[in-house]
């Protein structure tokens, strides 16, 4: 797959690539999405996570990277495990996957939701005991499959503690009426201290035991996201919830894409529209997600290697300009194949990469590469 999308663009033939249209009509900027190197971190937590296996977290159209592309990918790669967020998105998910994958959705508001879960097949992490009423007032067609949450710290959602034994009592009753199988226990963790997460596991293995005295043994434990999954055998339980590692987002302030065998699969991109005797100008700006704070901090790659990136504009950019700069041009402003990764650019303001990535406006559009090349499995 490789082509330009939208509006006022042409082939360029220098490049090879979608330049802005001689007209200085239309925009150049892109976020390019390398889908072999998705296959290879996909491999990679695999690898990471196993015996456990991985569910690939979806939220926020995978995280900026296209639900679609990312999903079809996925599938081919014998990922099996979805991590959907809301039931619109899961129910888009299984669209795409068939009848086969499993899909796991964890905001969930009313009956309406869980009645909408349970037809189009998806697993409910569900968090309060409300929805597990509210459950039993569907009476759903087939058996709803639940994943009960235990708050074990973060106080997002979760049933709390001390409520845990009624909601394994409200549970027993819905499924032995047949609404409901007890599919999985789960928990939500910080991964921002080791101390913080063994206090939420000690929880989490206390209301499985619990569970599992109440007769309700679950099929699966899921507790890890990326950061633990990777650094900790004892968390990795039955599934781990991998959403940054697999787009090749490293976590802030730790590990880098090296030593975790990721590696970025998005970058933004631009081309020059403007040459002057000290400065080139590109046509992305902080109204396409780049933040105007970032400027005079960091690099971006050029075709002459990385130049500081001087200021940030509505919709475009000023950076150092280097010997031959042309209109047409191609800078690679973060990410894969640039000077800086999204997490490096996140570090100067404060934030995550993900924030970064996130950023990203959906008016820039996606491109997708792809040479077909399989990782080992
Ligand atoms: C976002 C999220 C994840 C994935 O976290 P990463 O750090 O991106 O791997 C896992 N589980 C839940 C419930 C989440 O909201």
């Amino acid at each position: 797959m490789d082509g330009c999308h939208g509006l006022g663009r042409r082939r360029d033939r220098r490049h090879g690539g979608c330049a802005r249209g001689a007209g200085g009509r239309g925009m150049s900027a892109e976020y390019r999405v390398d889908l072999d190197a998705f296959a290879r971190n996909l491999s990679r937590v695999r690898a990471a996570v196993a015996p456990a296996r991985h569910m690939l977290v979806l939220k926020d159209d995978a995280y900026a990277h296209g639900q679609d592309a990312i999903v079809r990918r996925a599938l081919e790669e014998g990922v099996t495990w979805f991590g959907a967020f809301d039931v619109a998105t899961g129910r888009a998910v299984r669209e795409i996957t068939g009848p086969d994958a499993r899909i796991f959705v964890w905001l969930l508001g009313d009956a309406h939701d869980l009645a909408a879960g349970v037809a189009a097949d998806l697993d409910l992490g569900i968090g309060n005991e409300e929805l597990l009423d509210d459950l039993g007032g569907i009476a759903p067609p087939t058996p709803a499959r639940v994943h009960l949450k235990i708050d074990t710290g973060l106080h997002r959602n979760g049933i709390r503690p001390e409520r845990w034994d009624a909601a394994l009592t409200r549970l027993t009753a819905l499924v032995d009426a047949g609404a409901a199988t007890f599919e999985g226990i789960w928990s939500h963790i910080s991964e921002a201290s080791d101390a913080d997460d063994d206090d939420a596991r000690e929880l989490f293995l206390a209301a499985r035991s619990a569970a599992v005295q109440a007769g309700l043994a679950p099929r699966f434990s899921h507790l890890a996201a990326s950061a633990a999954g990777f650094a900790r055998e004892s968390f990795r339980e039955d599934i781990v919830r991998v959403g940054a590692f697999s787009y090749g987002i490293r976590p802030a302030g730790g590990p880098g894409e090296g030593e975790l065998g990721i590696e970025p699969i998005g970058a933004l991109t631009a081309a020059v529209v403007e040459v002057d005797a000290d400065v080139v100008r590109i046509d992305v700006g902080h109204l396409h997600g780049l933040p105007s704070t970032l400027r005079g901090r960091f690099s971006a790659a050029t075709p002459a290697g990385p130049r500081t990136v001087r200021s940030i504009d509505a919709t475009t950019s000023v950076i150092d300009a280097w010997t031959g700069a042309a209109v047409g041009d191609e800078v690679t402003v973060f990410g894969r194949g640039g000077a800086a990764s999204a997490t490096d650019l996140a570090e100067l303001i404060d934030t995550i990469g993900e924030e970064i990535a996130l950023r990203v406006s959906s008016v820039v559009p996606r491109r997708y590469t792809a040479n077909g090349s399989r990782p080992a499995r």
